[in-house]
């Protein structure tokens, strides 16, 4: 039977207790499981058999999480992490090798680039940056040693929407995975699976928890790609040393990359998230799509007023008819644009530090997709390491603050805005 999403962001991957019947899921806060005799164990441990060892590798709180997500996102399974960022390691750990490659959109949130341009080099990997409105620079970056195309739905800072579909053509064409940020449009906007991504990862720190009280990270598998279609993959369909030559893709079909995330990813890497965080989350998603509508109306709302605004010289909101990318909104994000938007204004670099420190019920810091309101000016904050021609390429200008809207009283938040652009001028 198939639900609908308003339904399975309540009861995927929930069940009543089976210990005490419990309806909410239960945070086990244990670090391991009794093993019902030594073979249990021991086939427990070859693999052999699924069930509850350590909570480095699985845990029953994080295990209905990863089956809430991976449902609602479509795809066959999901692993969860300790952050986004951790996420976007374990996305990439069993594609790559020293030596190998991705390719990644330039739109991107800042952490990912710093990630992906430097941190990602210890490993021997490396990242080409692309306009990924240009698909020809797209399809001519990808070289023997790529293992994979990167990019965000709805980019960080806000205000673009990609292509998704023409990105995957071009990552199908080249025989290897499509890994979509799923983030800031989070499922109830946009599946990017639908669109033929082969794995989704998530900063459920931001929408999905919604809060602002988890750091926590996914990734989605959709269980589409043949691991053994070519040579290129190994670590999914060559023999694994570790567990006496098993080939993941072989044993595992579908579910390969997630059980070779559990059982090599978590198990070396321990990027674990902890089942408190992942109780706070699955208490976060049953009101998801209630929540995004409301940043949505509220953030198209706000938009529009604000361009009309005499203190401002624009505003990137994808849902705006002067967008842009507002033609990709009804076809890769059909429920909405999102929260998430830039503005620039006029009075500068003076008048956007006067604007953040005049606003009273938008709060200024580094975080996204709060049920609260939230600014950050990132030329002064978040990337005020940049060039000032760094800063403009990524979105972030000396003129320019990031808004992410949440779900209170527009009219409360459009005078908010209004008595601090005018004190911005
Ligand atoms: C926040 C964020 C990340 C990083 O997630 P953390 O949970 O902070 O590690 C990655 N991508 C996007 C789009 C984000 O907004």
């Amino acid at each position: 039977m198939t639900h609908g999403i308003d339904t399975l962001q309540v009861h995927a991957g929930a069940r009543p207790d089976p210990a005490t019947g419990a309806r909410q899921v239960p945070i086990y806060q244990t670090t391991a499981y009794v093993f019902r005799d030594a073979d249990h164990a021991a086939a427990l441990f070859n693999l052999q058999e699924v069930g509850y060892i350590y909570s480095r590798l699985t845990n029953p709180t994080v295990s209905a999480l990863q089956e809430r997500v991976a449902t609602l996102e479509g795809g066959a399974g999901a692993v969860c992490c300790s952050s986004g960022h951790a996420a976007q390691i374990m996305a990439l750990f069993p594609l790559m090798g020293p030596g190998l490659n991705i390719v990644a959109s330039t739109r991107a949130y800042g952490g990912t680039i710093t990630q992906f341009s430097q941190t990602i080099k210890r490993f021997g990997w490396s990242c080409t940056f692309v306009d990924f409105d240009d698909l020809a620079a797209v399809e001519a970056a990808i070289d023997d040693n790529t293992r994979a195309v990167f990019c965000e739905t709805i980019a960080n800072p806000g205000g673009y929407v990609t292509d998704l579909d023409a990105i995957a053509a071009i990552s199908d064409r080249a025989g290897i995975p499509l890994i979509v940020d799923n983030t800031a449009a989070t499922p109830y906007l946009c599946r990017p699976i639908d669109h033929g991504a082969t794995l989704v990862v998530h900063s459920m720190t931001k929408y999905l928890t919604g809060n602002g009280t988890v750091t926590g990270g996914c990734v989605v598998d959709s269980g589409k790609f043949d691991w053994s279609a070519s040579d290129k993959f190994p670590s999914l369909s060559a023999p694994e040393p570790a567990y006496h030559g098993l080939k993941f893709h072989e044993t595992f079909g579908n579910l390969a990359f997630t059980f070779h995330s559990i059982a090599i990813g978590l198990r070396d890497l321990g990027m674990t998230l902890n089942p408190q965080a992942a109780h706070y989350t699955l208490m976060g998603i049953e009101t998801l799509s209630l929540r995004m509508q409301k940043h949505v109306e509220n953030a198209g709302r706000i938009a529009a007023w604000l361009e009309n605004h005499p203190a401002v010289e624009q505003v990137t909101y994808p849902g705006l008819p002067s967008s842009p990318y507002n033609d990709r909104v009804s076809r890769i994000c059909p429920n909405g644009a999102g929260g998430l938007f830039t503005v620039t204004l006029k009075s500068g670099y003076e008048g956007c530090m006067k604007f953040v420190d005049s606003l009273e019920i938008f709060s200024h810091v580094a975080n996204l997709g709060d049920t609260r309101s939230l600014v950050i000016h990132s030329a002064s904050t978040t990337h005020r390491q940049l060039s000032k021609e760094q800063q403009v390429a990524a979105g972030a200008a000396p003129n320019v603050v990031r808004i992410s809207i949440g779900i209170e009283d527009p009219e409360d938040l459009i005078a908010d805005l209004d008595q601090a652009l005018t004190a911005s001028m």
